[in-house]
């Protein structure tokens, strides 16, 4: 089948089909299957996009019903029932039992969207300019965004010089050899250190693009402490994180701390819809009324799927239990592969694991490996040398651990210790 428009008429810039050159033309759960017949497993999920994996059958149906009574599509800010359940349900659902009091703030449907909103919101608060990063951040691709993410390709194609904002290091960037925020806790405190007061600390709890460097849970308590001591807000960006990527709702909640602004995007929606939400404490809720807005603010079709989403799963703790084991089967199946590669280490936390190998190069093999068998699993890190494994939440034991397989054989034959070769069968 043709693909030659793909080459002649878009953009260099695309990524990830320079990899995976399949025309994917259905999906259902954990699977994908191309307009020629070939079934591929789904371990990237959209980035994150698709924690309860593509077109769930349930939020599908209600896409499909709420199109077919005319239901309102686009709504900017304005009131529809379908954003109103949205609302109620996030309230119920998720923010009650979790004694969070946020305000929810629409900032237009992407991930770059919601930290924008924050960060400009953090500056209009405080009064001040500067934010802090960490090594390794990601946080997306508009300039304020980019101000703040680590990845220096990615801050080169602004074009422009990226201020306000410095990098300090992310938990465990000196290999444990140098204690946690000993130079921001001195800076801070030092009138004469020449580094301003920021308005605010932006942070991932695992770096997703950053090569799924988990922070602990004391550092991000230690972190939360210490900003508060200094009246400083802290931002976390929970676009790849949150809605259950790291076991539980929100990835900071076994912290036992309350971000003062908290971005959530990628899976909110629950079915791969564009849908970003900017939560913050009531008493920053400093905006006048269109000083931050967006032509794709209600889109009603996310408000839709995304309140089912959170019945579906997270009403009880029954979805989050099974998760957990879930994960320690993923996590066990990837440290025994890590195990066949000298220096080869677990990495991230929860469906947000990898591994990341000595020879930066070994990564990029093993995603093509696995890509020859029919699995789709991405790289990440400064090096791309991180294989990073994020299987939907919801796929079953058996699909979990045919993906391990051909993981596990895709590593072998990406450092030569051929194994039997395994592929993810079309179906009959
Ligand atoms: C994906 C991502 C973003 C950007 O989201 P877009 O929808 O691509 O703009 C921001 N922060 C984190 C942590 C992300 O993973």
């Amino acid at each position: 089948m043709a693909t030659d428009i793909f080459e002649t008429r878009e953009s260099q810039v695309r990524s990830y089909c320079k990899n995976w050159p399949a025309v994917f033309e259905k999906s259902s759960g954990a699977y994908q299957f191309t307009e020629d017949g070939s079934r591929y497993l789904d371990f990237f999920s959209g980035a994150g996009a698709l924690n309860y994996g593509h077109n769930h059958p349930e939020l599908r149906d209600l896409v499909v019903d709420y199109v077919a009574n005319d239901g309102v599509t686009h709504s900017l800010d304005m009131k529809t029932p379908a954003k109103r359940r949205f609302l109620e349900t996030f309230e119920r659902i998720i923010l009650e039992p979790r004694n969070l009091d946020y305000k929810v703030m629409f900032p237009g449907p992407t991930g770059t969207n919601t930290v924008e909103a924050a960060l400009k919101l953090a500056r209009k608060v405080t009064g001040r300019q500067h934010i802090l990063s960490f090594t390794n951040a990601f946080h997306g691709m508009t300039l304020g965004s980019l101000s703040v993410t680590g990845n220096s390709m990615k801050r080169r194609g602004a074009g422009i010089p990226l201020t306000n904002s410095s990098k300090i290091p992310y938990d465990d960037y000196f290999d444990g050899d140098i204690p946690d925020f000993i130079w921001l806790e001195k800076v801070l405190e030092d009138s004469g250190s020449g580094v301003d007061k920021p308005a605010a600390v932006i942070v991932e709890t695992v770096q997703g693009e950053g090569g799924l460097n988990a922070a602990r849970m004391e550092w991000l308590k230690g972190l939360s402490d210490l900003l508060r001591r200094h009246k400083i807000l802290l931002i976390i960006d929970d676009v790849q994180a949150g809605c259950g990527r790291t076991g539980t709702f929100f990835s900071f909640e076994k912290a036992g701390i309350t971000p003062d602004i908290v971005c959530v995007s990628k899976s909110i929606s629950g079915y791969g819809l564009p849908m970003a939400l900017t939560l913050f404490r009531p008493e920053l809720d400093v905006w006048e009324g269109g000083e931050h807005n967006g032509t794709f603010r209600g889109n009603n079709l996310a408000f839709v799927t995304a309140a089912r989403a959170l019945e579906l799963f997270w009403a009880d703790d029954s979805f989050e239990k099974e998760l957990a084991g879930k994960i320690d089967e993923l996590r066990e199946g990837l440290e025994q592969i890590a195990g066949h590669v000298k220096g080869a280490t677990l990495r991230g936390r929860g469906f947000l694991s990898g591994i990341c190998f000595p020879d930066p190069d070994t990564a990029g093999k093993v995603a093509a490996e696995a890509y020859k068998r029919n699995l789709l699993v991405e790289t990440s890190g400064p090096e791309d040398e991180v294989v990073k494994v994020m299987p939907p939440l919801t796929i079953d034991s058996e699909d979990l651990q045919k993906g391990l397989k051909v993981i596990e054989d895709a590593v072998l034959a990406a450092t030569g210790q051929m194994g039997e070769p395994s592929r993810v069968r079309p179906p009959h």
